[in-house]
């Protein structure tokens, strides 16, 4: 697939397309409602997307996890699932693919990624503990933090610009490692945590130089490296298409390498196999049989972890997949088309494209709507009113406070567009970009956000907002009078 590694098929007149490498086979009927009623779908969700019923939405871009596409062959594997409490063949061909695909021996089923941090936090970490990382994950921090750990980000200064031609802004500083290491001591940090394609910078991978390095120093001081391979797929083909050394391997070479420098691997195959369910896997006896016993307390029995066997079996198929180019291309092939028509037109989104989704930058986009008042939910919600797309906040309102109550106000203000894996069309990512370019025309009538309920723990899921005046109404008047009707 030469002409397919740089995100398209070529045309006649020289533009990378990223024409599907697939065909329909199952269709779900979309709503595109008129605006009146998303903007009092918008409100009855008090202003955050999470809220939102699907009935009422065009393009669901919220994420992809649990909403990549499934193939012919993950569908047709779940009518071959064998329902058994304990000792599924189910499982036993799951855990078949993850020895073959991560190269890890002793696997332990998990509902979801989130279950496998609640496991691994729990035995790896104790009060006083320190946990560098790349960057940091919502739930991977609020499990770690739950058990009384400092999560410290040691990320590159490009890491956090949004325009930059860095390939690799999910790779580790090493000078601040070494300096956490110093500081902090070898002995409170049990492991160091490497998030592929670090979701929350906007699925920026990490190089593989970048990875032996760091391997080397947690060598030297005995220190456990933890890989979130959530989206390692699209990881592993950042590295072929952009770093030197692997342009010619494949794949399957280069998830076999990531996941032999890590003693521990862990992730959320909502993501990583378009179906549901995660696991934790590892070839250290000692490290397994450390978290082994809390699976049947918290997840389920070893051979099920709280997934189905359904799931199971379209896991193992999907992890196969994986290795597969024109599948674990197709999203960010997207992606990286929404980036550049985005970018052309002078609109702000995070830089180079990266795995995931269009990463919109909120207060380049809002620069007058103030941090406190929240531009990434702020716009979250005005591109909803005006197209029926909806994307998640990734800025303050994902963060938290502090101990004194404050705000503590995120790196960066995104809006996150997901590309689940082959659920959108060309002419369907067209048209968010054509709504995304009138908005920009037009942000001046957006203005901010404040909470009127706010949660205590991960308070973007539940928390309900309101605008700071009536910008929704003057927004949604504007829209009708330029485009004449209400869709
Ligand atoms: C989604 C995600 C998780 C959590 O996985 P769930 O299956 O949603 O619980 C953890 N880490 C990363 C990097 C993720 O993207």
């Amino acid at each position: 697939m030469k002409n397919n590694g740089n995100g398209g098929i070529r045309f006649s007149n020289g533009e990378q397309i990223p024409v599907e490498l697939h065909k329909v086979r199952i269709v779900q009927k979309l709503h595109l409602k008129p605006i009146e009623e998303r903007l009092k779908a918008i409100e009855d969700g008090g202003f955050n997307s999470f809220l939102l019923n699907t009935e009422d939405i065009f393009l669901d871009m919220l994420t992809d996890s649990g909403t990549n596409a499934m193939s012919d062959n993950q569908v047709s594997s779940m009518l071959q699932a064998d329902d058994a409490y304990s000792g599924s063949q189910s499982y036993y061909r799951m855990e078949s693919a993850l020895r073959e695909v991560l190269g890890k021996h002793y696997i332990l089923p998990a509902h979801q990624g989130r279950a496998a941090e609640n496991i691994i936090s729990k035995v790896f970490i104790r009060e006083g503990t320190v946990i560098p990382t790349n960057y940091h994950f919502t739930t991977t921090k609020a499990h770690m933090e739950l058990n009384g750990a400092k999560v410290l980000e040691i990320y590159g200064d490009e890491a956090v610009k949004i325009k930059s031609n860095h390939p690799f802004k999910g790779n580790i500083d090493i000078s601040k490692l070494n300096r956490v290491i110093a500081e902090y001591g070898a002995e409170r940090i049990p492991f160091i945590r490497l998030e592929a394609s670090t979701n929350l910078i906007g699925g920026q991978p990490f190089s593989l130089a970048n990875m032996r390095e760091v391997k080397k120093i947690a060598d030297q001081h005995n220190i456990m490296i933890v890989l979130d391979a959530s989206l390692i797929g699209e990881n592993a083909l950042f590295i072929k298409q952009r770093e030197e050394e692997f342009k010619n391997h494949e794949i399957k070479d280069i998830l076999l390498e990531m996941c032999d420098i890590a003693d521990l691997v862990y992730f959320s195959s909502r993501k990583v196999t378009s179906t549901r369910g995660g696991g934790i896997c590892t070839n250290d006896e000692e490290i397994y049989l450390k978290m082994r016993d809390l699976i049947p307390l918290y997840e389920g029995f070893l051979t099920y972890g709280g997934m189905s066997v359904r799931e199971i079996e379209a896991m193992a198929v999907g992890l196969y997949e994986t290795t597969d180019e024109t599948v674990i291309n197709q999203s960010p092939s997207f992606i990286k088309y929404a980036v550049e028509d985005l970018d052309k037109a002078g609109i702000p989104v995070v830089t180079p494209a990266g795995a995931l989704g269009c990463h919109v930058d909120a207060m380049g986009f809002l620069p007058h709507v103030p941090q406190e008042e929240y531009p990434a939910g702020a716009l979250t919600a005005a591109l909803y009113i005006i197209s029926g797309c909806r994307g998640m906040e990734r800025g303050t309102i994902s963060s938290e406070r502090d101990e004194n109550g404050d705000d503590i106000l995120a790196d960066m203000e995104l809006l996150r567009l997901a590309f689940p894996r082959r659920v959108f069309t060309l002419s369907q990512t067209m048209f968010l970009i054509d709504r995304i370019k009138w908005l920009y025309e037009n942000r001046e009538l957006v203005e901010g956000l404040k909470f009127v309920h706010e949660p205590e723990v991960l308070r973007f899921f539940t928390g309900r907002l309101a605008p700071v005046s009536d910008w929704p109404q003057k927004l949604a008047a504007k829209f009708k009078a330029d485009f004449g009707d209400s869709l």
